[in-house]
């Protein structure tokens, strides 16, 4: 077992470092909405759709590469880690993946040049944890499909210029399909922004006879099962953003700690304190290694189900936890909003909640300790 990069990927995780402290460190934490001229920058440099085939536009690299890529931004501006995250993890994997020639010639190369944003459009009001429960319905008609519903909780959803739609082509769960709906598709609108506690937004979104054209669909039954493999994929992407922001703010505290002095000597030399960076420590180097294992493992394939959701639950719940830790330590200064400590903690809680909550992830790590399956469903009465 090697736990030493090799030489490309060094190389890679310094070039992504670079850019991030010389190009994106200026504006960090400063960002209001998605950064648009990042994500471009990150274009240019060849680090969007780093583990996308070369011949859908991509960079052909593997899983550890976009891992690396995304420590390196993030630990520095976490709002371009959202570009990395949309470029690389997200709802672009599922359109390579699935995508028609046509969709994918229409979609993919306005979403590598970070001119474009798509989003997964997967939760609904009645429809959350419980996703087979999504009533958005979709139907053929000729060369079309026509897509009612309404989707929530869209993360950009002011900015997005696509999403995937996760809709049902009949009743069953096994009708579950998905389908890429532009935002100028006809029978399309999005509500109002609205804040998340972090201060990125998200909108809800309306489809009311929605015609996008009939290659625009990526799957049109037992999508959830046939896209398990690309959710690993976005929740490694999700957990590395929150191991890097935990990183970020236990940097921050280590620096405080080593120069804010009180009773006459500098803070890291008071043992309750030390205890807690121990801790901190300890939490940090083992997310790494669970999203690295998730990750090799992998290889240039998908995580395997169980070792994604491992590394999630655990990646999240530490990244709120250490950010929480390091605020603490920065006392007053944690806590104020002139700082981004306190930002490092409302973004981290987030991530708890979406892509599966820590909750799923425990439920689907109890799966596989039992090795049956668990219905979330009440038992029938018939
Ligand atoms: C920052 C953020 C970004 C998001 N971005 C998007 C997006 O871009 N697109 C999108 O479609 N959605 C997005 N979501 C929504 C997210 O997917 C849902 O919030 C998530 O699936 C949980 O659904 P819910 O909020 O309806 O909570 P509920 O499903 O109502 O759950 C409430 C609580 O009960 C727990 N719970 C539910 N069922 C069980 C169970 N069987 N066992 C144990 N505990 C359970 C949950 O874990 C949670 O703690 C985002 C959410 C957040 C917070």
């Amino acid at each position: 077992m090697d736990f030493s990069l090799t030489p490309e990927q060094q190389a890679l995780q310094e070039s992504a470092r670079r850019l991030a402290e010389g190009r994106f460190a200026p504006r960090a934490f400063t960002w209001a909405g998605f950064p648009w001229e990042n994500a471009k920058l990150l274009a240019e440099t060849g680090l969007t759709g780093i583990t996308i085939p070369v011949e859908d536009g991509g960079q052909g690299g593997s899983l550890m590469d976009a891992v690396l890529v995304m420590e390196a931004v993030s630990q520095v501006c976490p709002h371009s880690g959202d570009a990395v995250q949309a470029t690389n993890f997200g709802a672009i994997r599922q359109v390579s993946a699935f995508g028609s020639g046509r969709v994918k010639r229409d979609v993919l190369p306005q979403l590598l040049a970070g001119e474009g944003l798509i989003s997964a459009g997967m939760s609904e009001p009645e429809a959350g944890s419980a996703l087979t429960d999504l009533r958005t319905t979709a139907e053929y008609d000729g060369d079309e499909v026509v897509l009612n519903g309404e989707k929530v909780w869209n993360s950009h959803g002011p900015e997005i210029t696509h999403t995937v739609v996760w809709c049902r082509f009949g009743p069953r769960t096994r009708d579950i399909g998905c389908v890429v709906v532009p935002v100028d598709a006809p029978g399309f609108s999005r509500g109002p922004a609205e804040t998340y506690m972090s201060g990125e937004q998200h909108a809800a979104l309306a489809m009311n006879d929605c015609r996008v054209p009939r290659d625009y669909v990526l799957a049109d039954h037992e999508a959830l099962q046939r896209m398990f493999t690309i959710f690993g994929v976005e929740r490694v992407g999700n957990a590395v953003r929150a191991l890097s922001l935990g990183q970020a703010a236990f940097d921050r505290a280590v620096e405080h700690a080593k120069t804010r002095e009180q009773f006459g000597r500098p803070l890291c030399e008071f043992q309750g304190l030390q205890w807690k960076f121990a801790d901190m420590r300890m939490k940090l180097d083992a997310a790494r290694l669970l999203i690295y294992r998730a990750v090799s493992n992998a290889d240039r394939g998908a995580p395997s189900p169980t070792e994604a959701s491992i590394a999630k639950c655990f990646a999240n719940e530490t990244g709120f936890e250490v950010a929480n830790q390091a605020l603490q330590v920065m006392g007053a200064s944690g806590y104020s909003t002139a700082y981004p400590m306190e930002y490092l903690v409302r973004r981290t809680r987030g991530w708890m909640i979406a892509g599966g909550s820590t909750e799923m992830m425990r439920n689907r790590i109890a799966e596989a300790v039992f090795d049956r399956r668990f219905s979330q469903r009440p038992p029938r009465r018939d």
